[in-house]
């Protein structure tokens, strides 16, 4: 065969040579000590990875070609043998009310779903830890889908990365910002650890990943516009004040065990009295920095007079703030919302007490968006498709 001649067959042509995986090493969610590690730069270039870390969590940058102050040499290397991740959204849905949520896929097929709550005065991000969810609390619909896994750091901090590019909110654009430069009003002001999965379950991934966020010369929330919410894991909620010192919020729904048991399971295992301990002892409380405790309305099961002034009695000596959340339902939910009359009764005990006591209005409801609906199709691998 002369060299001119091709060497396939035509039905060999139509035939794809496979594509080799894309093995390259995703940076972001590393620590800063992490980050210039994998790089292992000279002693002499430690600085680039500064640098890379302002582009990757200051400018949103995905494509190391446009990180126009490093090197040529530099970003080749880069772009050879690294990747700055973004997960794909596969759904971005829009509720009536400027609800946003998108469903968001990771590299292995698991999905998890991030909520944008626009407000007057500030723009909230709901962030998912968990595929799923191990605690089952008998009124959330993210409790009927059995945990798959934990999320990685990655897969937390890039749950607000990718909200930004959608939103177009980094500094100087990212691609799918356009141009533009940050809005003075900022879509993204405050991040509650609220979706998917109890976050002090998967305690060290979340960690790492808020301190990436709260990193000044990156995403740079502030803690004190960061609040994670637990239906009670008490041994980690010293650990997250003193080494996090973010808001905390308290999934309660009950004031007796007898139906704590049964509504959130995890009182078994911590009943109130002890989850009501640790609230007394988390670092950094005040009255200033309350302690907010939610308390999902549930018609005739937690919504009587005197379930208010018992909750009232429970909470005396902590500095909190209650958080009334209407039922959402969701598709065969075994339970009802009260009626707004008695939602208010229940609010005006509270608040007599002096506990400040808003109800929280339902967002994106239409969209299965509000407290407690998300849910994705996620399921655990069977364990013969893992072997
Ligand atoms: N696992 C954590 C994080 C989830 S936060 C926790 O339990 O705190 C989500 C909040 O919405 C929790 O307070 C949860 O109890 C509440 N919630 C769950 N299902 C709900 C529903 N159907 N309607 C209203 N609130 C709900």
């Amino acid at each position: 065969m002369d060299a001119a001649t091709p060497d396939k067959t035509p039905a060999d042509q139509e035939i794809s040579a496979p594509t080799a995986p894309d093995t390259r090493v995703d940076l972001v969610g590393l620590t800063r000590e992490e980050l210039a590690a994998t790089l292992d730069l000279p002693p002499a270039e430690r600085f680039r990875a500064r640098q890379l870390w302002h582009w990757i969590y200051s400018r949103g940058v995905v494509d190391f070609e446009q990180m126009t102050t490093l090197s040529k040499d530099f970003r080749n290397r880069l772009t050879a043998d690294f990747i700055v991740g973004r997960p794909v959204a596969t759904k971005d849905l829009q509720s009536v009310d400027g609800t946003r949520k998108w469903l968001l896929k990771y590299p292995d097929g698991q999905e998890v779903e991030t909520v944008h709550i626009p407000e007057e005065e500030r723009g909230t991000l709901c962030v998912s830890s968990q595929v799923g969810c191990t605690l089952t609390c008998k009124f959330c619909h993210t409790g009927t889908q059995t945990l798959v896994r934990n999320l990685t750091a990655r897969e937390i901090v890039t749950q607000l990365m990718t909200a930004r590019d959608y939103l177009g909110e980094w500094p100087y654009g990212s691609k799918k910002a356009g141009a533009g430069n940050l809005s003075p009003d900022r879509q993204i002001t405050n991040i509650v650890m609220m979706g998917m999965g109890e976050p002090l379950y998967n305690y060290d991934n979340v960690a790492a990943a808020l301190k990436i966020v709260m990193d000044h010369e990156g995403l740079s929330l502030s803690k004190r516009k960061i609040t994670l919410s637990t239906a009670g894991v008490v041994p980690m909620m010293r650990r997250c004040g003193e080494e996090l010192g973010v808001n905390l919020a308290v999934s309660l729904h009950a004031v007796t065990d007898e139906l704590r048991d049964v509504i959130v399971p995890l009182n078994k295992k911590y009943p109130i009295a002890e989850l009501l301990d640790a609230c007394r002892d988390y670092p950094g409380s005040s009255n200033a920095r309350r302690i907010t405790f939610e308390y999902v309305m549930l018609k005739g099961v937690n919504d009587s007079p005197a379930e208010a002034r018992e909750l009232v009695r429970l909470l005396r000596g902590i500095p909190a703030k209650v958080n009334l959340i209407p039922f959402n339902a969701w598709p065969s939910a075994p339970y009802e919302c009260p009626s707004k009359s008695a939602i208010d009764a229940f609010a005006d005990i509270v608040n007599a007490a002096g506990y400040s006591s808003p109800v929280r209005t339902p967002r994106g409801r239409d969209i299965l968006a509000a407290c407690g609906q998300l849910k994705s199709e996620s399921l655990r691998p069977r364990k013969s498709a893992i072997a």
